[in-house]
């Protein structure tokens, strides 16, 4: 089917030409400029690494992506280091291992937001011991007193802490204080680790303006191709030791023949990313916007959450109650509408959703995520709210989850 039989947001995998699909924090669908330069690129004979021809002409196809992604989140080009996603990304920098120039420095202990990503939840190489989460507020917001007090308490013994916290979550889009975070970070000496991949392309970005040491960033996020991502420094002094060891490639930290293709296709995803955001943002909301107007005059107990705090302008997470996440998940995908119920597990299978519990909400009925972006049309959303008042007339009575 071509992609854009409806629109970018069908495309291939589709199961019928009038599907619509609203999980594009899932993973967005890949934009025609990217898959353009992605396929230019992968024409390209040379290894980045040679020093005939071909390779100068590949590792100028990489150097070029590198500016890109930097001029995405107002980096210097030199402290861009691609990996193989932002999973990859965050196993790397969340290391207590680091180095200051030539001088080893070691992190003590992690602390993570309770609603990170998996990839950051995780801890990377840092030890279950030395893991401890943040707590977040209701409405979804990573709580800043709680992490002064973590951050008084900590060690300076056992090393510097590093703090993780998310620009904007994957599961509410709800938008994180990180300007903040930073400065209490900052005032403790700090490592601050932000993942950017939902917010890339959907807010401004500027490392530097965020405080933030480093940033993840993921290729397939803002229309891109999978497989694809970036670990960015604040500057090139305070480095992780490397995840992947061998040739040297990514001045040694990270270590395999780039994907060169690949990077070209996340190259020109950053470009289109890092173009009116606010215009785009704009459109994008304004059709989340009325989608939910809707959601609510149909289902008046449609519960939003994230609702009163800033989130992303593409995001909607709900809970319908009476509705058990998986059964609307289910029901949506039969009505031929592609969300998504919290996080999906690599299993396929619907977990409980973290972000949820961490929000003092009971994480057994979940919610539905209900993501969408430019390619989105009016259309669609009148279908999706349509069959949004037929799943949620049909929820069991009894108010028991279904
Ligand atoms: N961080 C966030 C907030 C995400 O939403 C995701 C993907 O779902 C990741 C990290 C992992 O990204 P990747 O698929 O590039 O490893």
């Amino acid at each position: 089917m071509p992609i854009d039989a409806i629109g970018r947001g069908s495309g291939k995998g589709s199961m019928s030409g009038s599907r619509i699909y609203m999980d594009w924090n899932a993973t967005a669908p890949l934009l025609p400029e990217a898959r353009e330069a992605l396929v230019s690129a992968l024409d390209h004979l040379g290894n980045p690494s040679s020093v005939h021809g071909e390779g100068r002409a590949v590792r100028a196809l990489v150097e070029s992506a590198r500016r890109d992604i930097a001029a995405l989140c107002g980096a210097q080009a030199a402290a861009v280091v691609f990996t193989s996603g932002a999973t990859e990304a965050a196993n790397m920098v969340l290391t207590p291992e680091f180095r200051m120039g030539r001088t080893p420095l070691k992190a003590g202990k992690l602390y993570v937001s309770a609603i990170e990503h998996p990839a950051v939840r995780e801890g990377g190489r840092f030890s279950r011991d030395n893991t401890c989460e943040i707590a977040v507020t209701s409405a979804g917001i990573i709580d800043c007193a709680a992490l002064e007090t973590q951050l008084q308490a900590h060690d300076r013994e056992t090393g510097l802490p590093m703090v993780a916290v998310m620009l904007a979550n994957n599961e509410t889009g709800v938008v994180q204080p990180i300007a903040d975070v930073a400065a209490i970070v900052r005032a403790h000496g700090g490592i601050l680790v932000v993942d950017a991949v939902q917010a890339a392309g959907r807010l401004p970005l500027s490392i530097e303006a965020l405080g933030a040491d480093f940033l993840i960033l993921s290729s397939h996020k803002i229309g891109g191709p999978k497989g694809a991502g970036a670990l960015v420094a604040r500057g090139e002094i305070m480095m992780p030791s490397s995840l992947i060891r061998g040739g040297g490639q990514e001045k040694g930290h990270r270590s395999g023949t780039e994907n060169a293709a690949a990077l070209a296709g996340f190259a020109a995803a950053a470009r289109a990313a890092a173009r009116d955001i606010d215009g785009r943002m704009a459109a994008v909301a304004a059709m989340r916007d009325s989608l939910e107007m809707k959601m609510r005059s149909s289902a008046p107990d449609v519960i939003i959450h994230g609702q009163s705090v800033s989130r992303l302008a593409n995001t909607c997470f709900f809970t319908l109650p009476g509705l058990k996440a998986e059964t609307g998940q289910i029901a949506f995908d039969l009505e031929g509408v592609a969300l998504s119920a919290g996080s999906a597990c690599s299993s396929g299978k619907v977990g409980q959703s973290h972000v949820l519990t961490a929000m003092g909400y009971d994480p057994r009925q979940g919610a539905l995520r209900i993501s969408i972006g430019e390619a989105t049309t009016q259309v669609e959303i009148e279908r999706c709210a349509a069959i949004f008042a037929k799943v949620a007339a049909r929820r069991p009575s009894t108010g028991q989850a279904a």
